[in-house]
C-alpha cells in the first residue's frame, strides 16, 4: 500500500494566500475518509456536509464560517478533523466532534473583493459574503429558524445528537486592540445558570490563562469600547437567544462564541482559532463528567419566573486592556494591526442582569399551525387537549412595530399582562412548560420577550384584521 499523504486545506496548500472553496471542503473531508452526511440543502442547492469524529460520550458540535467571509474557522475546523486522529487520539476517547465546516456554503461562494466584503480584514485577498444564499444573516435566525440551515440545524444536531457544548466560530472587527481572539460565553439571563457560570466564570478563564502562558495567545472576552453615560466601558454583544451561542445556552447547553480577530493575517487568525478550539476540547475531556452531569441537571431544572426584559451588566473588576494608541503616528490602514497600544482599565460589561420577569405557566395553547410547526422544529414537545378552568389571555398595552425591517421582518415590541378567567377550551396545541426546555418555551411564547413568535410577527394577521394573540396561558395553581 502506498503511503497516504495527508490532505492539504487551500489554505495551506497556497501559503494562506486562499480560503477553500465548498468543492476543496468537501474533496478534503472525503480525503479524510471521514462519513459525511447533509445537514442541510442551501437555498442555491448545495449540500451543507456534516462529519462525526470520536466516540466518546461527550459530544461536542463545533459550527464554522456561518458568515461567509469569517474563513479561519472552517480552515481550523478542516486541519483539526485532519490532525487529531494522530495528534491526539485520547481525546477522541473522550468526545465525539460533531463538525460542520462550511456552515454557509452559499454565502462562502459569493466571492469578492475582501476589502470590500469585510473591509477591515487582513486577507485573503478574495473572500465570500456574511449573508446566506437568500440574504438572511444565520447568526440572527436561531429562533425563527427561517433557513434551511437552521432547519438542518434543529433536526440534525439539536434533535439527533443534542451536544453538550456548542461552539461557533466568526472573525469580528470593531475596537482595535491588541487581542488575537475574542470570546463569549451564552448571555441571556434565562440560559441555565450553572451552566452559564461554569462556561463563564471557569472554563474561558482557565482556557484564556493556558492559551498565554503555552502560545502567547492574547484572549479576551468579546467586546467593544462603548460609552455608558460618562463611563468608558467594554462591552459586549446581544442577549437575545437569535444568536447561535445564546440559543445553545437557552437550550441548558453550554456554548461559547470564537471570535478571531480580523485585522490579523490569515495565517494567525487560523493558528488562534485552531489552538482556541483545540484547548476548549482538552478542557471539556477532562471535565467530561461534570458537563454530562451540567447538561442532565438542567433538563431537570424548572423555574417560577423567568426574564423578559434584561440590561447589560458588568463584572466585578475593571482590568487593564490594551487599546490602540490614538495619535498622528497610528495605523491608518485599518486591515493592519494597532502599530502602538496603550493599557487603559475599563469595567468589563460581559453579562446581563434581568430587569423584568413573568411568572413561567403550566402551559401555553397555541391554535396557529406556523408556530406550531416552528415549535415542533425546536423540539418541543405538546399534544392535543382540552381543558377547563383557570385560563390566561394576553391584553396588549402597547404594540410598538419596527420601523425598519430586520432579516424580511418588522419586530414587534409588546408590553401588556396576562388577564385570569375561567373558560373550557377545547381547541389547540398544548405545551407544557414542565419538560427540558422550559426557558425556550417561555422565550419563544411568551409575547413580551423581544425574540419570541409574537415579536418577530408570527401570529400577525393579514393587514387590517386586527384580533388579540392568538395564545393562551394555563397558570400553575
Ligand atoms: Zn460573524
Amino acid at each position: 500500500m502506498p503511503l497516504q499523504t495527508p490532505p492539504q486545506t487551500r489554505a495551506e496548500r497556497t501559503g494562506y494566500a486562499e480560503t477553500s472553496h465548498y468543492d476543496d471542503v468537501i474533496a478534503f473531508l472525503e480525503a479524510l475518509k471521514l462519513p459525511i452526511t447533509v445537514l442541510a440543502t442551501s437555498d442555491q442547492g448545495r449540500k451543507v456536509p456534516l462529519v462525526t469524529l470520536g466516540k466518546g460520550k461527550l459530544k461536542v458540535y463545533i459550527q464554522a464560517n456561518i458568515h461567509g467571509g469569517e474563513v479561519e474557522g472552517k480552515e481550523a475546523a478542516l486541519m483539526l478533523l485532519r490532525d487529531l486522529p494522530k495528534s491526539h487520539p485520547k481525546l477522541l476517547e473522550k468526545l465525539t466532534l460533531v463538525v460542520c465546516p462550511i456552515y454557509n456554503c452559499d454565502g462562502n461562494e459569493k466571492w469578492g473583493e475582501g476589502k470590500r466584503n469585510r473591509g477591515s480584514q487582513d486577507g485573503p485577498e478574495v473572500i465570500g459574503e456574511r449573508a446566506n444564499g437568500a440574504g438572511l444573516d444565520l447568526n440572527r435566525d436561531c429562533m425563527k429558524a427561517e433557513s434551511p440551515e437552521m432547519r438542518g440545524v434543529l433536526e440534525h444536531i439539536y434533535r439527533k445528537h443534542d451536544p453538550a457544548l456548542v461552539l461557533d466560530l466568526h472573525t469580528t472587527n470593531g475596537t482595535r486592540h491588541g487581542y488575537h481572539l475574542t470570546y463569549s460565553p451564552p448571555l441571556n439571563p434565562n440560559s441555565d445558570p450553572a451552566v452559564l457560570a461554569y462556561v463563564r466564570d471557569s472554563l474561558l478563564p482557565i482556557v484564556r490563562k493556558r492559551l498565554e502562558k503555552e502560545k502567547s495567545w492574547k484572549l479576551f472576552d468579546y467586546g467593544n469600547v462603548e460609552r455608558r453615560g460618562m463611563e468608558r466601558v467594554w462591552a459586549t454583544f446581544g442577549d437575545e437567544p437569535r444568536y447561535v451561542t445564546n440559543y445553545a445556552g437557552l437550550r441548558g447547553r453550554l456554548s461559547i462564541l470564537s471570535e478571531a480577530v480580523s485585522f490579523l493575517p490569515f495565517e494567525t487568525r487560523v493558528k488562534v482559532t485552531y489552538d482556541f478550539v483545540l484547548a476548549i476540547l482538552e478542557e471539556a475531556a477532562k471535565d467530561s463528567e461534570k458537563i454530562q452531569q451540567l447538561v442532565r441537571d438542567a433538563d431537570k431544572r424548572r423555574r417560577t419566573e423567568l426574564g423578559v426584559r434584561f440590561e447589560m451588566a458588568a463584572r466585578a473588576t475593571p482590568e487593564s486592556v490594551p487599546l490602540e494608541k490614538p495619535g498622528p503616528d497610528a495605523e491608518t490602514d485599518h486591515r493592519k494591526a494597532p502599530k502602538e497600544l496603550e493599557q487603559v482599565t475599563l469595567p468589563v460589561w460581559d453579562r446581563f442582569k434581568t430587569t423584568r420577569s413573568n411568572k413561567v405557566p403550566k402551559g401555553y395553547f397555541v391554535t396557529h399551525g406556523k408556530v406550531i410547526e416552528l415549535l415542533k422544529s425546536h423540539g418541543i414537545q405538546g399534544q392535543d387537549y382540552s381543558h377547563k378552568g383557570s385560563i390566561e389571555t394576553f391584553v396588549v398595552s402597547q404594540k410598538q412595530v419596527s420601523r425598519t425591517p430586520f432579516q424580511g421582518h418588522r419586530l414587534i415590541q409588546f408590553e401588556g399582562s396576562w388577564i385570569e378567567k375561567e373558560a373550557l377550551v377545547t381547541f389547540g396545541w398544548f405545551v407544557p412548560t414542565d419538560q427540558p426546555l422550559q426557558a425556550l418555551i417561555f422565550q419563544l411564547l411568551e409575547p413580551e420577550n423581544l425574540d419570541s413568535a409574537a415579536a418577530w410577527g408570527l401570529f400577525e394577521n393579514p393587514p387590517g384584521f386586527e384580533a388579540p394573540l392568538p395564545l393562551i396561558r394555563v397558570p400553575q395553581k
